[in-house]
């Protein structure tokens, strides 16, 4: 059997299989417990290439600094990116930022509730606008990520192309509830029909489904990712350490601090070793003593007590963190 999306009787059942599927099995996620658009908003910038589970956390420490738009609107940019540390994806925050200032200045602090207007916001393109627009203003536009894109893909039994993907999640789409069939789909795709391993005989659409599992393009895994290593040196001094700030041109983290890198030591045994993932790399840092006089261009001394306020990378948060540094 393939997707009934012609047959109007069997695409309100597969609506409500998949509906139904949800109310009994979501995860009880925060920016599920909330109406609020900014903070739906919030969650939907935050979990763009990050798992549920790195955001959690994060989610709630930055809606306790920044409650409102206006409060985020009103912040410094570092405070942001500080706010954000750990996160990864930088010119998320800041287009984040860049929007909220455009919200609170030209909306009187409320979001358009149009997917269309919203696109017209810094850092929100289709997804997000749909996402927004129909979880907090029940706007029935349909959302593709890579998980919809994948149960769509096994549901279809091919490999659809990026313009008939959105379209024939339109058509699938339950314009009742858009907000809850949207997330549903997701859900479905993060918990049941997985990029490995699909479990089929727990998925609801399981009778609609061309593939049931077999493998499909859609659903081959991912290029693989690089491995990469660094060297980097701490240096104290009394009660400061030394960080430099990447330069505002770099592609990736612009402007936020981090540990500077140093030869290897090739005799010495590194004070830490630590792995990390940014984007498509994975990272083996070794962490080695510097010296007090160390200096090098963009560097400074940062005193300890004021090194968290800093919008750090997540890896030099994280280093920090496991030499018990920072709390
Ligand atoms: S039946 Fe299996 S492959 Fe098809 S959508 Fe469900 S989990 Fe995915």
């Amino acid at each position: 059997m393939s997707l009934p999306l012609q047959d109007a009787a069997a695409l309100r059942r597969l609506r409500r299989q998949l509906l139904r599927w949800y109310a009994a099995n979501r995860r009880d996620l925060p920016w599920r417990e909330t109406r609020d658009p900014y903070r739906i908003w919030v969650s939907e910038i935050m979990l763009q290439q990050t798992r549920v589970a790195a955001v959690l956390e994060h989610y709630r420490q930055f809606l306790l600094r920044f409650p409102t738009v206006y409060d985020l609107a009103a912040a410094r940019e570092a405070e942001v990116l500080a706010a954000w540390s750990g996160l990864g994806y930088y010119r998320r925050a800041r287009m984040l930022h860049r929007a909220a200032k455009v919200v609170a200045r030209e909306y009187a602090g409320a979001l358009p509730q149009s997917a269309l207007a919203l696109r017209e916001l810094p850092g929100i393109g289709r997804y997000t606008a749909n996402a927004i627009a129909s979880i907090a203003f029940a706007e029935p536009v349909a959302v593709v990520d890579g998980n919809v894109e994948r149960v769509l893909g096994r549901l279809l039994g091919r490999s659809p192309g990026s313009a008939e993907v959105w379209e024939r999640a339109e058509r699938l789409l339950d314009p009742e509830r858009p907000g809850d069939f949207n997330q549903a789909m997701m859900e479905l795709g993060a918990t049941v029909c997985s990029p490995s391993s699909p479990a089929c005989g727990r998925c609801p659409l399981r009778r609609s489904c061309s593939t049931k599992g077999r493998e499909t393009a859609a659903g081959k895994l991912q290029s693989k990712r690089l491995q990469r290593s660094a060297v980097l040196g701490l240096a104290l001094r009394g009660e400061s350490i030394l960080l430099r700030r990447r330069s505002k041109c770099e592609s990736l983290m612009p402007g936020m601090w981090e540990l500077p890198p140093v030869a290897a030591r090739l005799r010495k045994k590194p004070l830490l070793t630590v792995k990390h993932s940014i984007t498509q790399t994975d990272w083996t840092v070794r962490v080695f003593p510097a010296s007090q006089s160390a200096s090098l261009r963009g560097g400074r001394w940062i005193r300890l007590a004021e090194v968290s306020r800093q919008p750090l990378t997540g890896l030099t948060r994280k280093v920090l963190r496991k030499l018990e540094l920072l709390p």
